[in-house]
């Protein structure tokens, strides 16, 4: 199977709350990157309905990681579209079902006190409305999504069981494990396995994907990342 010409594609992003989640568009197929901070499901809906109001068909729910700013629109899109598999790594499956999202530890001079804050306010974990994973992700899965050929990968760093999703060779949604707030600053401010993280850049590097869509900030592309990290 081969990707589709780009032009077959359509993605959107969502600002919810403080993060981005996306919606990946394959012929009449769609898939959910992410659910923000909050509960939005009308704003998906909206993004899902062509000019004549049909939806498209959800395949997919994936879930990059297990932190309630990411989550938020999770169980009330699954209600929206039952058919759709919620797809995450199996690392983050227990903490997804019982709404559990730990605070991650600091990896820079203003994140650790806020990491030592979190765990002290929120007695090491933020509370979301949790629910089931219907497909869990070990290494690497490749399926479709419209004829497109779509691939979830495991990418430890930021989490345990942080997950990025390539689609063709267009996009990979790479959640938390590359940040993009500010110009040319792609490490995140908070990981749990920092010592996993530049393994896990140099698999996503590798996919070949055109652009990189982060959880925080804005698209950029695999050429602007390789050229600025000495790391591939
Ligand atoms: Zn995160």
């Amino acid at each position: 199977m081969n990707s589709d010409p780009a032009e077959k594609l359509t993605i959107t992003r969502l600002f919810l709350g403080n993060a981005n989640a996306y919606i990946v568009k394959s012929g009449n197929e769609a898939a959910i990157i992410d659910g923000g901070l909050g509960s939005w499901p009308e704003r998906f809906r909206k993004t899902l309905a062509d000019n004549s109001g049909a939806l498209a068909d959800v395949r997919y729910i994936m879930v990059t990681h297990a932190h309630y700013d990411h989550v938020g629109s999770v169980k009330a899109l699954k209600q929206a579209y039952p058919d759709a598999l919620v797809v995450a790594h199996k690392n983050e499956a227990a903490n997804l079902r019982a709404g559990l999202s730990p605070v991650p530890k600091g990896t820079m001079w203003f994140s650790r006190p806020i990491s030592w804050l979190g765990c002290r306010i929120f007695r090491h974990c933020i509370h979301f409305k949790g629910f089931a994973v219907d497909l869990e992700v070990e290494d690497s899965l490749i399926t479709e999504l419209g004829g497109t050929e779509i691939e979830f990968f495991h990418t430890p760093g930021h989490t345990s069981g942080s997950l990025c999703l390539r689609v063709g060779q267009e996009a990979v949604f790479v959640g938390d494990t590359i940040f993009h707030v500010l110009p040319a600053c792609f490490y995140p401010p908070f990981a749990d396995l920092p010592e996993r993280l530049i393994a896990s850049w140099q698999r996503i590097a590798a996919t070949g994907a055109r652009m990189i869509h982060p959880g925080h900030g804005r698209p950029f592309s695999r050429t602007q990342f390789v050229a600025r990290n000495g790391y591939f």
